[in-house]
């Protein structure tokens, strides 16, 4: 009895969670015609108690997954016993290799532990410094220090939103190791730039993918233009697995090693040492298990057809916002033919919303139904950095000098991505995943806003 009634229920959820995977697929090529006649014509913003632009339920939840397809893959391995790394594992790297246009990929527990793996192999350690980006997520930042080296900032281009090129030689010194750049947003950061200036100074470049899987320069994929890429596959990225991380490099030497130390340093490759049993360096473990990658062969089926989907909307997006006075949505580098849009930004100007801030424009923007956030704030000025300074490691690794503090605040202030965090709004990639009009119900209801800026901000002061 009990189990019948387990069955049923079973199958109703079977059925349902297929109905909402099946109104996914079909909300993307849907057409709908509730905007289609107002589009230049703005109504009454929903913050001041006119319909709201979007239903939020509407929107494709993230992430993905559709029981049909993709459950088999992972029951599987949860049956077989197979838990650790094994075959499934190997098939993801290779699938992963072939979706990068690499030659080899390591799986790893997550996206931060790729960075700390790739940094520590290429033998990045106390003493050192790497060039960073401050406008990314704290993990970029954290896998330096980690290696105990130490991060030197270098400001952004807010029109890009990624590392500007022409601030890169000037924070050289003797201790610069490697340049870390982010392809943040998931657009590809000026790799040929950074190449360039890289082989000049003969640094290491480790690329922090982790927003860009698939994205391409010239055709060429991001993270296959450095010493290593890093991907993540955490629950929000573009793949998602919960937790997960790759390193891809076509360098067979250091891969061996990555392979090596991921798995408590135990010979791997060409990664053999002098030691006749057991590990041969030193070795941490952060190993990627079955489970993850039936999950991730599962997600990487669609990766594909998404990627090109957002690519399609984020342009038409892109066409339509920035015809509203005070929107100015990101711009690509010349030479990417794709980015991945992890996220879709733009920078808010409040002078052409009649002095509407930034917050209350969010919150208007929220009210008809489109989500929306404000982003990254200022990595550069953040407690942890002194945290790391005052460690036992860094004061024996460093002079005093370079790490006091507030001299290194003033080394390392970054006025164009203070600015850049004070106007930035984002839209998640999942979003970018809807139809056309779901894109022009975001235009319509930024337009919307626009038009009644003044009328929002004295309804907001009350
Ligand atoms: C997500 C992310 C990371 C870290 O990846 P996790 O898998 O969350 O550890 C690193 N850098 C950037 C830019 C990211 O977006």
């Amino acid at each position: 009895m009990k189990n019948r009634k387990t069955d049923a229920s079973r199958r109703k959820f079977i059925k349902q969670s297929s109905i909402a995977g099946m109104a996914t697929v079909l909300t993307m090529g849907a057409t709908s015609s509730i905007l289609a006649g107002t589009l230049n014509s703005a109504g009454t913003p929903a913050i001041l108690g006119g319909t709201s632009a979007w239903d939020k339920a509407r929107w494709i939840k993230w992430p993905i997954w559709i029981p049909e397809a993709d459950e088999k893959g992972v029951l599987d391995v949860l049956r077989s016993g197979v838990w650790s790394r094994a075959a499934k594992v190997d098939e993801f790297e290779r699938e992963w290799s072939k979706a990068c246009g690499v030659k080899r990929t390591l799986t790893v527990s997550n996206g931060t532990n790729a960075l700390v793996v790739a940094l520590n192999q290429l033998d990045i350690k106390g003493g050192d410094e790497v060039l960073v980006p401050p406008y990314t997520f704290i993990a970029t930042v954290q896998a330096i220090l980690a290696n105990g080296a130490m991060p030197v900032f270098v400001d952004v281009d807010p029109e890009t939103f990624q590392i500007d090129p022409d601030k890169i030689e000037a924070k050289i010194t003797p201790r610069t190791k490697a340049i870390l750049p982010v392809h943040i947003m998931g657009l590809p950061a000026d790799m040929i730039r950074i190449m360039a200036i890289a082989k000049k100074h003969n640094l290491l470049v480790v690329e922090d993918a982790c927003q860009a899987p698939l994205a391409e320069i010239n055709k060429q994929g991001v993270g296959t233009f450095g010493n290593a890429g890093c991907f993540s596959f955490q629950n929000s990225k573009n793949i998602a697995i919960g937790e997960g991380g790759a390193i891809i490099s076509n360098d067979d030497a250091f891969m061996d090693k990555c392979v090596s130390y991921q798995n408590l340093g135990l010979p791997y490759g060409s990664a053999v040492g002098t030691i006749a049993t057991g590990s041969i360096r030193l070795g941490t473990k952060v190993r990627f298990t079955e489970y993850q990658a039936a999950i991730g062969l599962a997600q990487l089926k669609r990766l594909e057809a998404q990627t090109v989907i957002r690519n399609e909307n984020a342009a038409y997006l892109k066409s339509k916002l920035e015809k509203i006075p005070g929107i100015l949505p990101y711009r690509l580098y010349p030479g990417v033919t794709r980015a991945a849009f992890h996220l879709f930004p733009f920078r808010y100007k409040q002078e052409q919303f009649q002095g509407l801030s930034r917050a209350d424009f969010l919150t208007a923007l929220r009210a008809e139904g489109v989500p929306c956030s404000s982003g990254y704030a200022p990595l550069n000025t953040q407690e942890f950095l002194k945290d790391a300074f005052a460690s036992k490691n860094f004061k024996k690794m460093y002079p005093k000098e370079l790490l006091d503090y507030t001299k290194y605040m003033e080394r390392n202030q970054c006025p164009k991505n203070d600015q850049l965090c004070s106007e930035a709004v984002w839209f998640t990639q999942n979003l970018l995943l809807g139809s056309r009009e779901d894109m022009d119900s975001i235009v319509y209801a930024i337009d919307k806003i626009h038009k009644n800026a003044g009328a929002i901000k004295t309804s907001m002061k009350k």
